[in-house]
């Protein structure tokens, strides 16, 4: 389906509301938009607008409405999954031009941004003007905007102390589907931007729904005491079966910041073991020593086996974020997707095994991996495949060996992660019809003229 409309009519209405520089209709322009760096064959794109304050985003909103215009909120365009090509045309409304950093609270640790505020732009900011502060950060490239991460429950290398990123939003400015401001949080009635109850917590409407129930302005995000010192700390098992244990042991000593686990085929003396990558912190480097030597222990106890690290790998390790494609297996083209999934810690050996079995399956390098989340209350594995982007039949290998790895997590009672449309509707075919109904009455209520991002989550 794709929605009937005035063209020039509406492009001059939205520059109205952007100016003439920040709208376009423009083939040569929309063409970047219509596609994004995963597997997703490309969609149509109508215009794209980059709006620079909240009225404006309102404006825009409204117009939509009356025109019944789709619109899809768009941050980095990082997330690989199509979240953010439009499914039935429309506007991609870019949030990039609001990048303003408002406030930075210092004693109860939040920054206030705007929507378009890259992930780069507050870690460098915070690391020159509050050298003592650190915000959640993902390894995607630091274009991604901290919105578009927290809002699909993203996560990086806090995660595993302080959970998942969307569990750190502490407030948010909508704009709902009717052209309402709306503030959720203590922000509704409070100047303090610094927890989410205790009133009844909407944020989570907004979270992994994919701008279809709003778009977020503005946002509050906690920030974390930074310690002085970092490093990590390899080890190396051999036993897929080990990993739960393994996992426990090193996070119920709780000297884990950020706890990563890596597999893959390629070079050839990486193969047959599972990397365990452990991030340990302190506020000396006698502290750090200690707390890698307790480690190594738990790793001896463990069937695991501590690994010296060699400097190359360390220095890739430790930059934040970490270039998360260094490993990947680089096929000509370039093209990679993984799949993301939340997993019960118990069911790691199984999603290892079986997403290295579809790899091979598909003739693709197994490389999976994985991060702890919240002191090991889950973990979100990833299954990356790569494919010629200049292949068609490549990337149709690359898309079914993803839609396996959607049914493999399903099964496995895990969650598939920023889920593509087809792995969305996996997901709503098991789930619960009551929490699709309420989700659907929920969107119905709030979006009746069903403008925002339409086709995905589209419960039937
Ligand atoms: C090499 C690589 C490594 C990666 N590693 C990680 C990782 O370690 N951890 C991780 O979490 N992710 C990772 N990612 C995935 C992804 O890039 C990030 O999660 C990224 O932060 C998404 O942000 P974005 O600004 O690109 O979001 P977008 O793709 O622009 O948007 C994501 C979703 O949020 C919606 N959205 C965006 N902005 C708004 C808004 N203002 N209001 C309402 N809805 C909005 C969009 O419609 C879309 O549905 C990685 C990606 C790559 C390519």
């Amino acid at each position: 389906m794709h929605f009937p409309m005035n063209n020039e009519k509406i492009l001059n209405d939205l520059e109205e509301i952007v100016g003439k520089d920040f709208a376009s209709n423009r083939e040569e322009e929309l063409f970047i938009y219509s596609l994004d760096p995963g597997a997703s064959l490309p969609r149509v794109v109508d215009f794209v607008v980059m709006p620079k304050s909240v009225e404006e985003v309102q404006k825009i909103v409204k117009l939509a409405n009356k025109e019944g215009i789709p619109i899809v909120p768009m941050g980095g365009g990082l997330t690989l999954s199509g979240l953010v090509l439009p499914v039935h045309g429309g506007i991609v409304l870019d949030m990039k031009r609001m990048d303003n950093i408002i406030e930075i609270n210092e004693m109860s640790k939040y920054a206030l941004i705007e929507a378009g505020v890259t992930t780069g732009h507050l870690l460098s900011y915070l690391n020159e003007n509050y050298p003592n502060l650190q915000p959640p950060v993902p390894d995607a490239p630091s274009a991604a905007t901290v919105a578009g991460n927290v809002l699909i429950h993203g996560s990086g290398y806090l995660s595993q102390k302080y959970g998942d990123h969307g569990s750190m939003i502490n407030g948010l400015e909508v704009v709902l589907p009717n052209g309402d401001i709306c503030k959720v949080g203590s922000c509704a009635l409070s100047d303090y931007w610094f927890t989410r109850g205790p009133i009844p917590d909407l944020i989570g409407l907004f979270t992994s729904s994919f701008g279809t129930l709003g778009i977020v302005t503005k946002l509050s995000v906690k920030l974390f005491h930074k310690p002085k010192f970092r490093d990590v700390v390899f080890g190396l098992a051999t036993d897929f079966e080990d990993i739960p244990n393994i996992l426990s042991k090193v996070t119920e000593s709780g000297l884990a910041e950020d706890v990563l686990l890596g597999m893959q085929d390629k070079p050839d003396w990486m193969k047959g073991y599972i990397f365990v990558i452990v991030y340990v912190t302190g506020e000396s480097e006698d502290e750090i020593d200690t707390n890698a030597k307790v480690l190594k222990k738990i790793y001896r106890k463990t069937n695991a086996r501590y690994m010296k690290t060699p400097p190359r790998i360390r220095e890739i390790y430790m930059e934040k974020p970490i270039f998360a494609a260094t490993a990947a297996d680089f096929r000509k083209g370039g093209g990679f997707e993984y799949v993301g999934a939340f997993l019960p810690i118990e069911n790691l050996p199984k999603a290892f095994k079986g997403g290295a079995e579809i790899s091979k399956r598909h003739g693709i390098i197994p490389t999976i991996g994985s991060r702890l989340i919240g002191q090991s209350h889950s973990a979100m594995a990833f299954f990356s495949y790569s494919f010629n982007r200049a292949d068609p039949d490549d990337m149709k290998n690359a898309r079914e060996a993803l839609h396996e790895t959607n049914l493999l997590a399903l099964e496995l009672g895990g969650i598939p992660w920023k889920a593509e449309l087809a792995g969305q509707k996996l997901i709503l075919d098991k789930m619960d019809p009551n929490y699709k109904k309420l989700f659907k009455t929920i969107r119905d209520t709030l979006d009746p003229n069903h403008i925002m991002n339409p086709g995905n989550w589209e419960v039937e």
